[in-house]
């Protein structure tokens, strides 16, 4: 399949919550690999009569920091290579991480589709919190709920425009 949405972002910000989401009730694809490959799930999702696949990365085999922090590097680079749109999920609970920075200067650096997606908007008393993301320099934000669900429709609209 060439349609492939890639969800990355630090640790803890949502990323296997909206996979899950989105790949609910459909099969995952199964793979087999090591190593890096190990650190990423592919399911299948559709979206308006598009199929596309939706690759969740950073199970993160490793946990020493040092290590933790490349494989996510190492994570983006993939994703810039194999991904049609990247997904760079942020959370507005915690604002922007100099993590969030080394990311964003990498996804900047790359010709593929970027969406930066805030996070845990759950009520929209954290509306105005989320504009700090423009910050990131990766032009127009969406704010979602992986949890509720709110804001992933408009989200999705918008990246099936680049299949
Ligand atoms: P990952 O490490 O980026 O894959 O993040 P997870 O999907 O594992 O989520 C990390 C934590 O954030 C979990 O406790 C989730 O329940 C929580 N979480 C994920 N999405 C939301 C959301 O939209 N709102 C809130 N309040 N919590 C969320
Ligand atoms: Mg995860």
């Amino acid at each position: 399949m060439s349609n492939i949405v890639a969800i990355v972002g630090r640790p803890n910000v949502g990323k296997s919550t909206l996979y899950n989401r989105l790949t609910e009730t459909r099969k995952a694809i199964v793979d087999d690999f090591s190593g890096v490959t190990r650190d990423r799930h592919y399911g299948v999702s559709e979206w308006t009569d598009h199929q596309f696949t939706v690759i969740d990365t950073g199970g993160y085999v490793a946990n020493s920091a040092d290590i933790f922090e490349a494989a996510i590097r190492e994570q983006v680079e993939i994703a810039i290579e194999e991904a049609s749109v990247i997904l760079f999920m942020v959370d507005v609970t915690t604002g922007i991480t100099d993590l969030d920075d080394e990311i964003a200067t990498m996804l900047r650096k790359s010709k593929k589709p970027v969406f930066v997606v805030v996070n845990k908007l759950d009520n929209n008393a954290l509306l105005s919190d989320a504009t700090e993301f423009y910050s990131l320099g990766l032009g127009e934000i969406y704010s979602i709920s992986s949890m509720t669900g709110s804001g992933t429709g408009e989200l999705l609209d918008e990246v099936v425009k680049h299949f």
